[in-house]
């Protein structure tokens, strides 16, 4: 809903190009890119700095968004510090596969754990280039997008205040649970969603990787994945039933069964350590359409939400957020409206890919333990197609790394 008029300021009201709410990696990279560029921006963000900057999520980035990054100027610490991942691991009947997809495609995943890129993206942006950020802001609402001269009010954390900010664009990059998308005008919206009906128990672990790569464990079971975060930390992934109870998960079950869902003839044990973090996703995907109504661009998860299954949700966030930092860029200092006309386009294309994708790797993940021996058959029979078909693997590959030259 986009509220028809802003409330009365208690101070002077401001005015910037660009409101951008949300400072997680696509809202801070649009304001890195604006920045840059020497426009003026506001970032609105309802958490403080030291949360956005622990909060832990994601670790694998595609090597084509480190690439944007760096052309950027925003992947210093990433290309010193992140590990270069060139294979992962599949184990399913009790054996293990190498799928090595860095010598199919030439391109790698890049382990760098989102806290860290929020840190040094949000240190560019406010400390080196000079941008404007506000933490703790309450009640965001966004008023007359639909006009050329639309505004965005919000309480202020220090004060208490009400403050509206005038600007010609806003970019909504506020997340899954953020205000921006009520402002899409109902009888237009259409929210394409799909379930998987499954959860995965997300853990975080004290303690360094037990393989030197993503393990994707395919059990009858239930799925178990591993993903190196750190020297140090490691995160985990098991298959459970949708609104599972985290408390229903002690430290010994969890490693019990991550232990059979990821045993194989000649593995090494895992390398157990305290859990610091455990919660149940409910694995599901949604694709917001239209992506941009007026004066407002929606990125990222307030857009389009992947389930963590192929790791894709970070990378597509920096993808529209390219996307619409350059084309912001272009459309306030040359007045050139073309990146704007075709963002939501050139987002989607690679938005309904990587679904797509995703759907096919679940049931890969899946299918074995879905009680369903057809569905089990099926999807044994699409893992040992990536061992068995050069063609099928060069696919896999590909998606996986999505270095497709087009979507
Ligand atoms: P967010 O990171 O959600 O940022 C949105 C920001 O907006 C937040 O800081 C939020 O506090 C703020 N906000 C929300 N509401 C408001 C409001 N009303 N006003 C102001 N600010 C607001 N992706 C990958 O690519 N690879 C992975 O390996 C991977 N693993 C994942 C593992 C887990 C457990 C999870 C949960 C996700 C994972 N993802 C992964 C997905 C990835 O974390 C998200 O896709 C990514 O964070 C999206 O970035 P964003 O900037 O669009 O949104």
């Amino acid at each position: 809903m986009t509220h028809a008029s802003p409330p009365a300021d208690s101070g002077a009201p401001r005015r910037f190009p660009v409101v951008v709410v949300g400072a997680g990696p696509a809202g801070l990279t649009v304001g890195n890119i604006l920045r840059a560029a020497s426009v003026d921006c506001l970032v609105l963000e309802a958490e403080t700095r030291e949360f956005i900057e622990q909060r832990p999520r994601a670790g694998v980035i595609e090597e084509w968004a480190v690439r944007g990054l760096e052309k950027r100027g925003l992947a210093r610490n990433l290309l010193d510090r992140a590990e270069l991942h060139s294979a992962c691991e599949f184990r399913f009947g009790g054996e293990r596969y190498r799928f090595p997809y860095g010598e199919l495609t030439s391109s790698h995943h890049f382990v760098y754990p989102q806290p860290l890129l929020v840190t040094d993206l949000v240190r560019e942006y406010a400390d080196v280039r000079g941008g404007e950020i506000r933490f703790g802001v309450r009640d965001v609402e966004l008023h007359d997008v639909d006009s050329d001269r639309p505004s965005v009010s919000y309480t202020c954390f220090e004060t208490g205040e009400r403050r509206v900010v005038h600007c010609d664009f806003v970019a909504g990059c506020d997340g899954a649970r953020g205000a921006t998308r009520a402002s899409l005008p109902v009888e237009r919206v259409r929210i394409a969603r799909h379930d998987y009906g499954v959860g995965w128990l997300a853990l975080l672990a004290e303690a360094p990787p037990s393989a030197d790569c993503v393990l994707f464990g395919c059990h009858p079971r239930g799925f178990a994945g591993q993903m190196p975060r750190s020297r140090d930390v490691t995160r985990y992934y098991l298959q459970c039933p949708p609104g599972d109870d985290p408390d229903d998960w002690p430290e010994e079950r969890v490693w019990s069964e991550l232990r059979q869902r990821l045993g194989a003839t000649g593995v090494p044990p895992l390398t157990e350590g305290r859990l610091i973090e455990k919660r149940v996703l409910d694995m599901h995907d949604y694709v917001v359409e239209p992506m941009v109504h007026g004066r407002l661009h929606l990125a990222g998860d307030a857009a389009h939400l992947v389930a963590p299954i192929a790791a894709k949700g970070m990378n597509l966030a920096l993808h529209d957020a390219f996307l619409l930092g350059d084309a912001l860029v272009a459309r306030l200092t040359t007045d050139d409206d073309s990146g704007l006309a075709g963002y939501e386009q050139a987002c989607l294309r690679r938005v309904w890919d990587y679904q797509e994708f995703s759907q096919w790797l679940s049931e890969v993940f899946h299918g074995t333990a879905a009680g369903d021996p057809f569905r089990a058959g099926t999807a044994l029979a699409r893992l040992r197609r990536l061992f068995t078909s050069p063609a099928a693997a060069a696919a896999f590959a590909e998606q996986y790394l999505g270095t497709a030259a087009r979507h």
